[in-house]
């Protein structure tokens, strides 16, 4: 309690100003935080204005808030506090440091909310500067007492995937990425310290781009993942994606950053009757397959003593046989990604389930070894050496 008190008070004096709130809109993130909810809590230690998303007009003013209170709906309106706001677009925009909480998480930025099409839940989007956004999800994906050159390293290969993914993605859509590890993940202000900050401000606006097929220069999806295992994979195999700096390259340094448990991971088992479910479930196609009846290996990139699955064959009770990529599989058969930790691996049938064995690394294996980074920054090398090792073919440059 006394830590909580006295952290408290520290972080308040501490409170950093929200950098780039007058950016240009290319240069503002936005992340969904909650997906078509009927409620939510507010808590804002600044006063703020909330406005109507499409008329811009401000619909009223809230001062200092010592609780939270409560956004829900009410007859097809969006209710803050009490005070029902027009429009099917809400912003609720914070004063001085720009910070809000919503339901007990800190972020910077605004908070938009936008009304489902039934009128009945609405999305909260934050709606955050890209600095700042990269300040919630440096030290959300690497542990902050890592080198500042690990540190500024994922900087810019976040920077560059999250900008990459609003603009191929972004426009058909009322948000950019989601907070997890299914973009990158994000967890706002929590995640701030005065390290992440160094290494968002060392490398200020700094991007990566590549020569693409047609030619033309430009960004990439600059994909991390945790530990590789030895070497990193060529996009193509993963996500279907060519891009030279994402062709794969051996990395012997994860090795002696990652934990042993997490360099190889133990043996894990699942229900075979569950794998059918969830894949049926997942992929509707599949059901004329009848029940998995066998799951074999049909592409993989053999490395110096590993190989990593890339595609499997599904065979079927049903006599018929689908392929699936081998990350899919994976993350359907567990979400969570913390079992069947990547695809560095065995698959073998054992009576009533499936048994994953050999597991080597830690995530989908594509573009930087987020270990590997710190492995080459422990030996001296700069965040710019670590990025041109593993985004081969590409060059840093500054948008602002
Ligand atoms: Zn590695």
């Amino acid at each position: 309690m006394l830590w909580l008190i006295v952290g408290g008070c520290r972080e308040r004096g501490l409170v950093r100003p929200t950098p780039q709130m007058s950016a240009a809109e290319r240069f503002w993130v936005r992340v969904l935080l909650l997906d078509e909810v009927s409620d939510c809590r507010l808590r804002v230690g600044s006063g703020f204005c909330v406005i109507n998303g499409q008329t811009q007009r401000a619909e009223g003013w809230f001062g200092e808030t010592n609780g939270p209170i409560s956004i829900n709906m009410s007859g097809g309106r969006v209710v803050v506090g009490g005070q029902v706001v027009r429009g099917a677009e809400v912003i609720i925009l914070p004063d001085e440091p720009h910070i809000f909480e919503l339901n007990g998480s800190s972020y910077r930025g605004k908070l938009k909310l936008v009304i489902s099409a039934d009128r009945s839940t609405f999305d909260a989007i934050n709606l955050v500067p890209l600095e700042a956004y990269l300040a919630g999800v440096v030290g959300a994906e690497m542990p902050d007492y890592w080198e500042p050159a690990a540190l500024e390293a994922q900087a810019v290969a976040a920077r560059t995937y999250c900008l990459y993914i609003k603009k191929r993605f972004g426009g058909g859509r009322s948000w950019d990425v989601k907070p997890t590890a299914a973009h990158q993940v994000y967890q706002g202000v929590s995640a701030e310290s005065a390290q992440v900050w160094g290494a968002v401000y060392k490398t200020f606006g700094e991007v990566l781009v590549c020569r693409r097929a047609d030619g033309s220069e430009g960004m990439f999806p600059a994909y991390y993942s945790s530990t590789c295992g030895g070497s990193t994979e060529n996009s193509k195999n993963v996500f279907g994606d060519s891009f030279e700096p994402l062709v794969g390259v051996r990395c012997p340094y994860c090795k002696d950053v990652a934990k042993p448990r997490f360099f190889r991971w133990p043996t894990v088992q699942f229900d075979k009757a569950g794998v059918t479910r969830k894949l049926l479930r997942r992929y509707p196609k599949l059901k004329e397959l009848g029940e998995v009846t066998n799951i074999i290996a049909a592409k993989q990139s053999n490395y110096d003593g590993f190989s990593r699955l890339t595609s499997v064959k599904l065979l079927g009770s049903k006599g018929k046989s689908d392929f699936l990529r081998a990350e899919d599989l994976r993350l359907t058969i567990d979400p969570t990604g913390h079992k069947i930790r990547s695809t560095i691996c065995q698959i073998k049938s054992r009576g009533d389930k499936w048994a994953f064995l050999s597991g080597r690394g830690y995530g989908h294996g594509v573009g930087m070894c987020q270990c590997g980074a710190q492995g080459m920054a422990r030996k001296g090398k700069s965040a710019r050496a670590i990025l041109l090792y593993y985004y081969p073919g590409s060059k840093i440059v500054r948008l602002y």
